[in-house]
């Protein structure tokens, strides 16, 4: 048991049954199950026998006699105690006889010894509001049933009031698990403000109980049970009433009891004996006065009207309030239900998947068990019989010490948020899937990429794109009907879903054209896969098409340094071009991808200070190409960011880009900002040894100068535009695959002017 050993409640465990024997006859040789049964009702039948046949305390007449002279007309009181579990009664006859003899010898005046010897006979009975499943558990109690424990201890009082004539006995009654210090919670005296008797009783009972065998814990020595009180002085007992009930023990305990029993038997007067019992007179249901009364009032017609279903439960899980919401909600009549065990089988709860709540995830055992309150989207079934979606709100109610005392279930019709719900479900559904091939639509796509672009961004983790376009589309649905066209659209998107890996998304972007956003995924391992994918689809018969296949074309790109969602889709379009240009039915990958040398974390811009108030910043990059091909890349740059090439004189190119935020990164006052990109190209050749670009295979490479310019400084904040302007060049940067350039390469190159080879390579552009 958890807590203080010496927690008087042990006295309430009984001892096991002492195993099973003489199961009534098997019903049926041919039935296993009902042979099974009636093993069990034979072994429970054997257990409430051998819970009658405890030992009495002296012996079965004589424990009757005493309770009878004691209590008097209240006897019947403590014989429901016998019923209910004869080693509490058992336990509290004992106590009395001990008390009685250590009141005798303490010199305590024969009015209050009385009171004491009836309040310690009567001090469990509340026990009998027990459940059976705690009362004879045969292992330790958890904190949840302990507080159960107390509680139905704490029911003593209650049960004795009404026929109660001394209000003394029942202050000893109401304090006998009463901590001397005060700390234990729902017991609002200490000290010696505890009744005299109810110290004197929580001493004598946890004697008692420490020195009677327990399933769970074998019965102490007297002496090792004295020298446990003694440990608990001045916490849980009164430290001089240890000592003065120690000296007391000296002699033999059950003599002591005996002798006590004796004088009952010989002195009690039954007139006496009845005068610790009346008849109360009953509270009249007249107008309730005050204003608790009158908040009661009001708590019970709120209760009353409300159209959600309130229901109580008690510490034990007895159903103690099923209001007309209840009522209304499940069908079942409060009455009815009423003071039984809660379960969630009574209203068939279950989750919104449809799986029935157990007792161990049901929202009222969470609440009993750790006191945190819970809201959860549950189904009941309603008062047609039909599963209705109801909130399920779970409150712990726990007394002002922190005692849980019970919790509150309250049910709130959900069914029209529900369809509410679904219906919003279904339009998201239409808004956003492309109704032929149940893929995302092209707004879907839009919506995601930018998403998409910027986590993958900030994870710093590589990401592609996939397009693809189905080959001569027009000559299949002219040839085989627009049927046939369609089978092969939903082939290929299929196909695309079936590849498709968490965090993946695929979308139809246009007729026979589909996109794939391949999350964590670099180039090589995207052209891979779209690769798998055209052969499937090559490899897949139409059947509309007299078992022919359909090909498409794919484009593949990773995302870059400096890349826009828009240049990223720009890119792969451009590669699927080139798929188509190369012959169709094949996969095209461009760009430089994410490689870490190239990543803008390392790639160092300071704003620089100008006499032209239009300038932002300059750099001069190198790359490890040939001019020629810078030039075929610098083609790219400017399709993909759909730049305007201003001039080209020599081996100076301008460029006109106008930087348009995506649509989702933009606010209001945001505007597209033009900038004028000025570069200057140089060839040159390293010597042999001047190997320090990555990737130089040979000894040429180019040097550009770049200078980046706005075209209007007005009302631009400075921050703003540095940022987009170190955008530009970290995309430019990428799609030329340049680094900067050190200190000392100059010295080690002689470069070569480049106007030559650039004019004709650009022209071509425009
Ligand atoms: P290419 O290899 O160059 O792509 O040739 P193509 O014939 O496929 O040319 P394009 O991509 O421009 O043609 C698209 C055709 O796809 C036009 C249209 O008839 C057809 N199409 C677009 N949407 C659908 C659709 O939903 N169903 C069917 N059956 N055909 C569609
Ligand atoms: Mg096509
Ligand atoms: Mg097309």
């Amino acid at each position: 048991m958890p807590g203080n050993p010496l927690s008087s409640v042990s006295a309430i465990l009984p001892p096991t049954p002492s195993g099973s024997s003489a199961a009534p006859e098997a019903t049926s040789a041919a039935d296993p199950w009902m042979r099974e049964l009636a093993t069990l009702l034979g072994e429970l039948e054997t257990i409430c026998q051998t819970r009658r046949r405890l030992p009495p305390v002296l012996s079965a007449m004589r424990d009757n006699q005493l309770v009878q002279v004691r209590l008097g007309i209240a006897s019947s009181l403590f014989k429901a105690l016998q019923f209910k579990h004869p080693a509490t009664a058992g336990h509290s006859l004992r106590v009395a006889l001990t008390t009685s003899a250590w009141a005798l010898q303490a010199g305590l005046s024969d009015n209050l010894r009385d009171v004491i010897e009836v309040a310690a006979l009567l001090h469990d009975i509340g026990i009998v509001s027990l459940p059976d499943h705690i009362l004879l558990k045969p292992g330790l109690l958890a904190p949840d049933e302990m507080a159960v424990v107390i509680r139905a201890r704490k029911a003593s009082a209650e049960i004795l009031g009404p026929s109660c004539a001394s209000p003394e006995m029942l202050e000893i009654v109401e304090n006998v698990s009463a901590w001397y210090d005060g700390t234990r919670a729902g017991f609002s005296l200490r000290g010696e403000a505890i009744p005299l008797g109810a110290r004197m009783i929580s001493i004598a009972e946890a004697f008692d109980a420490m020195t009677t065998e327990h399933v769970y814990r074998p019965a102490r020595s007297h002496e090792r049970a004295i020298a446990e009180l003694f440990e608990c002085g001045g916490t849980q007992f009164d430290p001089h009433l240890v000592s003065q009930f120690a000296d007391f023990l000296s002699g033999d305990v059950s003599m002591i009891q005996h002798e006590a029993a004796a004088r009952w038997l010989r002195a009690l007067d039954p007139e006496l004996v009845n005068s610790y019992w009346h008849w109360n007179t009953v509270p009249s249901p007249s107008v309730p006065q005050g204003n608790h009364k009158i908040h009661e009032l009001f708590e019970h017609k709120l209760l009353e009207n409300m159209h959600d279903a309130v229901v109580f439960i008690d510490a034990a899980g007895r159903i103690t309030l099923w209001n007309r919401g209840a009522e209304r909600l499940t069908g079942i009549a409060g009455t009815s239900v009423r003071g039984h065990l809660w379960n969630p089988d009574l209203l068939h709860l279950a989750d919104e998947k449809g799986n029935f709540i157990g007792d161990n995830d049901c929202p009222v055992h969470t609440a009993l068990s750790s006191g945190v309150q819970s809201l959860r989207r549950l189904t009941i079934k309603n008062r047609v019989k039909r599963p209705m979606a109801v909130n399920a709100h779970a409150i712990p109610v726990a007394a002002e010490g922190g005692e849980m005392t019970g919790a509150i279930l309250l049910f709130h019709d959900a069914s029209s948020e529900t369809s509410l719900e679904q219906r919003c479900q279904s339009l998201y559904e239409k808004a956003t899937r492309d109704p032929l091939t149940q893929v995302a639509n092209r707004a879907e796509f839009d919506r995601v990429q930018e998403t998409f672009v910027t986590a993958h961004k900030q994870q710093n983790a590589p990401c592609s794109l996939l397009i693809c376009d189905m080959d001569r589309f027009k000559q299949v649905n002219d040839t085989f009907g627009h049927q046939a066209g369609d089978d092969a659209i939903k082939t290929l998107a299929g196909l695309l879903k079936n590849a498709c890996r968490p965090g993946d998304l695929v979308a139809r972007y246009g007729g026979e054209e589909f996109v794939m956003l391949c999350a964590d995924c670099d180039n090589a391992t995207a052209a891979r896969r779209a690769e798998h994918i055209r052969k499937a689809l090559f490899h897949t018969p139409q059947q509309r098409m007299n078992a022919r296949p359909v090909s498409a074309s794919f484009g593949v790109t990773e995302m870059q340094p400096g890349d826009t969602p828009e240049t990223m889709l720009r890119r792969a379009d451009r590669a699927l071009l080139i798929a188509k240009a190369q012959g169709r039915n094949c996969v095209v990958q461009l760009g430089s991808g994410s490689g870490k040398d190239s990543s803008s974390a390392s790639f160092r811009i300071p704003p620089r200070r100008s006499d032209k108030p239009h300038e932002v910043l300059q750099k001069t990059l190198i790359t490890a190409v040939p001019v020629k091909m810078a030039v075929e890349k610098l083609r790219g740059f400017v399709a993909d960011h759909q730049a305007e090439v201003v001039s080209i004189h020599g081996n100076h190119v301008v460029l006109e880009i106008t930087d348009q935020l995506s649509y989702r990164m933009r606010r209001v006052s945001d505007r597209a900002m033009t900038f004028t990109i000025d570069l200057k190209f140089e060839e040159e050749r390293t010597h042999p040894e001047v190997t320090r670009c990555r990737g130089s295979a040979g000894l040429v490479r180019t040097r550009i100068h770049v200078q980046i310019s706005l075209q209007k400084i007005r009302n631009r904040r400075r921050e703003e535009v540095l940022h987009r302007a170190e955008q530009v060049l970290i995309s430019f940067r990428s799609y030329l695959m340049a680094t900067e350039e050190e200190e000392n390469d100059r010295e080690e190159s002689a470069f070569v002017r480049v106007g030559r080879i650039l004019i004709p390579w650009l022209i071509r552009r425009k």
